[in-house]
């Protein structure tokens, strides 16, 4: 299939030996692989011919942890986020202007500036939204500040004011929740104790009522749904067995925010069945075609997307026109 649209698609604009230990460390990849994935993250031209060999026209692209969610002090984090943000108008968009397209880096230690940060990105770079790696770090590394906590309501705000959609992207758990996976390193991230902390982030949001109190927000999620077209269904059963205040201030069922204010991405699953169950519990009009570039790649990724076996109506709005009308992209019709 021609002219994709790729959401989760990551850069890094520096990546020095304390980042390639953060790296490393946080799930115990081989040196290898890294490499692979450093390199990936910071040439562009690279990114652009992968493009091409696989059929996508456009990548929207945002930052991966370590991001501005780990810098504790307000400032500095204000600081990292601008300078990722101009580094990919001015470095990376401006050299593909009609290929590649960026989400803000959001610093909400400071909601109220991470507002500020977004709408500056928005309306003066051109950016079609944000991605927020997970909770962001206010003292330390364990501890947290999640997206449903008071405080961040003036970033939600905006968030409605401006029309643009934040792709909530995971982050490891902080260190003190990780004993469950003690003795077992591989499942902090990417291949289990992502879904477990963004699925149980997007539950906080939900149960908060914020999807109440700003019906228009639209949340992306990746990963065919970090596991919650599965499991949802039985939370909602659950919950109605709870006392009142045991499950947050939410007016309706779970599952009809998932449907109504969610987007569900592909990103880093390649498994038909997978896919199928996402469709039938969201409906194919809010799923979303992605790779997760570079930690996976879309040589693996599109060979299984472009011959799966789904309708090719199907196939045509999850890989591009959905993200077309989401985003108001116009491109060449084709494939
Ligand atoms: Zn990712």
């Amino acid at each position: 299939m021609q002219n994709k649209i790729a959401l989760e698609e990551h850069y890094e604009m520096h990546i020095d030996a304390t980042v390639m230990n953060l790296l490393a460390e946080s799930e115990g990849f081989d040196r290898e692989y890294l490499a692979g994935v450093a390199h990936g993250l910071q040439d562009i031209d690279m990114r652009v011919a992968e493009m091409d060999r696989n059929g996508i026209g456009i990548m929207i692209l945002s930052p991966s942890p370590p991001g501005p969610e780990m810098v504790t002090d307000a400032g500095r984090s204000l600081d990292l986020a601008r300078r990722l943000n101009d580094h990919a108008a001015k470095n990376l968009i401006a050299k593909y202007p009609d290929r590649l397209r960026a989400f803000a880096a959001i610093p909400l230690q400071d909601p109220q500036k991470g507002a500020d940060e977004l709408e500056r990105a928005v309306r003066d770079l051109g950016f079609v939204g944000a991605l927020i790696n997970g909770f962001s770090n206010i003292e330390d590394e364990d501890t947290a500040q999640y997206l449903d906590e008071a405080q961040v309501e003036p970033f939600w705000a905006r968030v409605e004011q401006l029309c643009v959609p934040v792709y909530l992207h995971p982050r490891p758990p902080m260190p003190s929740m990780r004993r469950a996976y003690q003795g077992y390193q591989g499942l902090n991230g990417s291949a289990w104790g992502f879904n477990v902390e963004t699925g149980t982030h997007v539950l906080r949001l939900m149960l908060s009522g914020l999807f109440d109190r700003h019906p228009g927000v639209n949340v992306i999620i990746g990963h065919m749904g970090e596991l919650l077209p599965f499991q949802l269904p039985r939370v909602d059963h659950r919950l109605r067995h709870l006392r009142p205040g045991a499950h947050g201030s939410h007016q309706k069922p779970l599952m009809e925010y998932l449907r109504t204010n969610f987007y569900i991405t592909t990103a880093g699953v390649f498994r038909t069945s997978t896919l199928l169950d996402a469709m039938l519990e969201v409906a194919t009009d809010r799923m979303l075609f992605s790779v997760d570039t570079p930690w996976e790649s879309a040589d693996e990724t599109c060979p299984w997307f472009d011959t799966c076996p789904i309708s090719e109506n199907d196939r045509r709005k999850i890989g591009r026109t959905n993200a077309e009308q989401l985003f108001g992209f116009k491109q060449p019709a084709a494939g």
